[in-house]
C-alpha cells in the first residue's frame, strides 16, 4: 500500500490522510480527497435547497408555522375577551356545564357540536358586549356555527 493517492477530482496526487475513509472502498478511502468532497457536498447541498419540491416543501413549512402562530395569538385573544366578558357573578358551573353538553353532543352524534355567543363578544372591530354568561349561550353544529358566524360577519361588514 502507498502513502499517496491520486484524487480522481482534481488529479493531484495527495497524501492517503488526506482522503476520507471508506470502509467499502478496496484502498479504505474514498476516491475524491477532503477538499474536492467538500467542495462537492456543498454545490450538491446547494443544488438540493434550490429543487423544487424542496423550495416547495419549504414554503409550506413557513406557512404551517405562520398559521400555528396566528393560531396561538388568536387563542390567546379569545382566552382574554372571554375573561373580559365574564362578570363575577356569572354562573361558572353552568357555563361549563354548556360546554360539556356540547362535548356530550358531538361524542353522541357523531357531528361536531360547538357553544356559540348569541351576542357576540368583541367581533369584527366593532365592540359588542355580550356576555360570557349560559343565557348568552347557545350550542350549534359546526356547521351551523360557520352559517351563523357568517350571518354575523355580513351583517356588521357587509361582506
Ligand atoms: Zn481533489
Ligand atoms: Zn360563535
Amino acid at each position: 500500500m502507498t502513502d499517496t493517492k491520486l484524487c480522481s477530482k482534481c488529479g493531484t496526487r495527495k497524501l492517503r490522510c488526506e482522503f476520507y475513509k471508506q470502509k467499502r472502498a478496496r484502498d479504505g478511502r474514498q476516491a475524491y480527497c477532503i477538499a474536492c468532497k467538500r467542495k462537492a457536498d456543498s454545490e450538491y447541498n446547494k443544488g438540493y435547497e434550490q429543487r423544487p419540491e424542496r423550495i416547495l416543501k419549504k414554503r409550506q413549512f413557513e406557512l404551517t408555522k405562520k398559521r400555528m402562530l396566528y393560531k396561538q395569538k388568536w387563542q390567546a385573544m379569545r382566552d382574554k375577551h372571554l375573561q373580559i366578558a365574564t362578570p363575577p357573578w356569572a354562573n361558572k358551573q353552568a357555563i361549563e356545564d354548556i360546554y360539556k353538553k356540547a362535548d356530550q353532543l358531538t361524542l353522541e352524534t357523531g357531528v361536531v357540536h360547538e357553544v356559540h355567543h348569541i351576542y357576540p363578544l368583541f367581533q369584527f372591530r366593532h365592540i359588542f358586549m355580550g356576555l360570557h354568561v349560559e343565557s348568552n349561550l347557545t350550542i350549534l353544529t359546526q356547521h351551523e356555527h360557520t352559517e351563523e358566524h357568517k350571518k354575523l360577519r355580513k351583517k356588521y361588514t357587509g361582506n
